[in-house]
């Protein structure tokens, strides 16, 4: 049984997050998408919302599952009986912290890293991106999942 895990704060996720997953699902028994859940570090989406979402948009995907998880990824893997993390890699630009991470996570616990490389389609595709262009009005359809657009323009008029 493999299982692997795809963490993150997915906030909120986006067709590169989803590309990523689906990929992951068909190479593995299991994929655990896990929702970064840090209070202190300010987010778009409280970790339910982005939970629920996530939850939504891989209902089609029978093999995988959304978990929120506060802490060391490392710790998620173990309690979790985790076999490997599964990142996207979009750039160059993402190489050396993954690189740093991975390694890390390895020496921590002795936990693998595996890396695929991105859609070229989504290579320049980031949450943060997409909730500063929506921010200023721009259009991100395409760029996410049309349940994640309506909250997004939703909760931006709140702001
Ligand atoms: P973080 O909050 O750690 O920066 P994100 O929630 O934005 O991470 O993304 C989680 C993970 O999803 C990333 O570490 C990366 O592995 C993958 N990912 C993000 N965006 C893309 C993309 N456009 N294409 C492929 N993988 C991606």
């Amino acid at each position: 049984m493999i299982r692997v895990v795809c963490p993150g704060s997915f906030d909120p996720v986006t067709n590169g997050h989803l590309d990523i997953i689906s990929r992951a699902a068909k190479l593995h028994d299991e994929v655990i998408v896990a929702v970064l859940s840090n209070p202190s570090k300010q987010s778009l989406f409280t970790a339910d919302e982005r939970v629920e979402m996530l939850s939504e948009v891989t209902k089609g995907l029978a093999n995988v599952r959304v978990a929120k998880f506060n802490g060391l990824t490392v710790d998620f893997c173990r309690a979790n009986d985790v076999s490997a993390i599964f990142k996207g890699l979009r750039a160059v630009s993402d190489f050396e912290y993954e690189m740093q991470m991975a390694q890390m996570n390895y020496r921590m616990a002795k936990v693998e890293t595996l890396f695929m490389t991105t859609n070229p389609l989504y290579s320049f595709l980031s949450s943060s991106l997409v909730k500063e262009i929506a921010r200023y009005g721009g259009d991100v359809s395409g760029l996410v999942p049309d349940t994640v657009l309506s909250r997004l323009r939703e909760r931006l008029a709140e702001e």
